[in-house]
């Protein structure tokens, strides 16, 4: 079986010698790999907390390389974004999970697409500009996608990104805040902000059996309660997880308990099979 994320980084082994070295091997690699085509969009259900239903599908990159295996991508999103080739992956990221969304629709199924967008992709506005195009081109609207923007990027330049996302959402995106908790926003301009959901960063999650880790689990969904937003918990991966969120109000679920990211084909078999 494929697993992108729990395979691992093979980059160590290449490269004892200088990060530097290595740093550019893989970018050149990852050239390559965009420009060839070869980053995939895999997907994982978000589903809903009562009943299990499957309401989005958070778009996931995955880079299988030839020589390293499977490329985590907390290890080429961030050489992607800081080499300005994330404009152009998300670009094929999107290529894939648009008429994958067209096609889950025609058969029934009305989920929408959770998009992850970097630093780099929120503000160039031409960026935005393709997505909703393409969008259009898909037979979709910008109603269909919410676009996950971590805490840092969201609330760090607050002045910049907060004109950025009101422009976002003023077209119809919905807007999650990805990691919440792990940044240092100020929750007074959280509310400031036209954000719908938060998503309970994975720390607080595997956590949860502590006090600290559920009092900061429990203050997030009372704040998003507060601000009437969604609160999704990420890395779930066990029913006793699970039904421990659920008593403590949390609306949406997401993790290896419910399915891992899949290739289309096989989130399609899920989606579609018959224990949903
Ligand atoms: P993220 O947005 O916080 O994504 C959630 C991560 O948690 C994913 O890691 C997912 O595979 C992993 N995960 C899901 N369920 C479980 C679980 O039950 N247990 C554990 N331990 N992990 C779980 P992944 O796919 O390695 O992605 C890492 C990060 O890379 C993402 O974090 C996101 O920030 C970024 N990323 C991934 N794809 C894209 C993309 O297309 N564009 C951009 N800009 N960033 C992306
Ligand atoms: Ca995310
Ligand atoms: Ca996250
Ligand atoms: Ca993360």
């Amino acid at each position: 079986k494929t697993q992108g994320r729990n395979q691992t980084c093979f980059f160590g082994e290449v490269s004892d010698k200088s990060g530097g070295k290595r740093e550019l091997y893989i970018q050149n690699k990852l050239v390559e790999a965009v420009s060839g085509r070869r980053i995939q969009a895999w997907f994982q259900p978000i589903v809903n907390a009562d009943d299990g239903e499957c309401l989005v599908a958070e778009v996931l990159a995955r880079w299988h390389d030839a020589d390293f295996g499977w490329v985590s991508p907390a290890t080429f999103i961030p050489i992607a974004e800081s080499t300005g080739m994330i404009n152009e992956l998300g670009h094929q990221i999107w290529l894939q999970a648009l008429p994958a969304l067209v096609a889950w629709r025609e058969r029934g199924r009305n989920l929408r697409l959770a998009i992850n967008i970097s630093k780099r992709q929120l503000f160039s506005p031409r960026v935005t500009e393709q997505l909703v195009g393409e969008l259009a081109l898909a037979g979709l609207a910008p109603s269909d996608i919410v676009l996950e923007i971590t805490e840092s990027i969201a609330l760090l330049d607050v002045a910049n990104a907060s004109e950025r996302l009101h422009g976002l959402h003023r077209i119809g995106f919905h807007i999650a805040i990805d990691d919440f908790g792990t940044g240092y926003s100020a929750l007074s301009q959280l509310h400031e902000m036209p954000v719908s959901e938060l998503k309970i960063d994975i720390s607080f999650v595997r956590r949860l059996h502590e006090p600290a880790g559920q009092s900061m689990a429990q203050a997030i969904i009372h704040l998003a309660k507060a601000l009437a937003m969604t609160t999704v918990a990420e890395g779930v991966e066990d029913e006793v997880t699970a039904s421990k969120l659920r008593s403590m109000g949390v609306d949406r679920l997401q993790g290896d308990h419910f399915a891992k990211p899949m290739p289309r084909g096989e989130f399609e078999n899920w989606l579609f099979g018959e224990r949903h």
